[in-house]
């Protein structure tokens, strides 16, 4: 039986700005201040969906989804994140599990956080005990802790369903 494995990994950084909202994971959280960004600006989202670009060897978020589109002015990255859910689809692998770490000094998301496994667990087409979504703080340092952004890194393993490539350095 083959049971090839692929994992990769994502990172994304938005500033933070005045008359933005800000939406984590797809969820809208309460905050004064969002992210700027063409799209929703979604980082959690953005990470994840470059994770698993990384994990296909299909480029990144820049190349399928440019900012320079129209079509994306203001789009629901959850939307996007479920598009390369269904790229990996049809390229014979299932998502195995999702981790993604929002950092951000404020506000705290914990109370969102079974949302947003839901949502992104919809996405991926996934059960949400396959999702982690957790939260940090960089303790006042840098761009996240001065409160000038907000940040996302992911990691996504995926497993091979259809085909019969093997894995290996062929
Ligand atoms: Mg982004």
């Amino acid at each position: 039986m083959n049971h090839e494995y692929k994992i990769g990994t994502g990172f994304d950084a938005h500033r933070l700005v005045d008359k933005r909202p800000l939406i984590l994971a797809g969820v809208k959280v309460d905050s004064p201040r969002g992210a700027l960004g063409h799209s929703d600006a979604d980082v959690a989202c953005h990470a994840l969906i470059d994770a698993i670009l990384g994990a296909l060897g299909e480029g990144d978020i820049g190349d399928r989804f440019p900012d320079t589109d129209p079509a994306y002015k203001d789009a629901s990255s959850l939307g996007l994140l479920g598009e390369v859910a269904g790229v990996a689809d049809r390229s014979g692998f299932k998502i195995a599990n999702a981790d993604v770490t929002i950092i951000l000094e404020s506000p705290k998301i914990s109370l969102y956080r079974d949302k947003m496994k839901a949502k992104l667990a919809s996405a991926l087409g996934i059960g949400q005990k396959h999702v982690g979504v957790k939260a940090t703080t960089t303790e006042g340092l840098g761009l996240t802790g001065r409160g000038e952004g907000v940040a996302a890194q992911a990691a996504v393993l995926i497993r091979r369903i259809g085909g019969s490539e093997p894995c290996g350095l062929e």
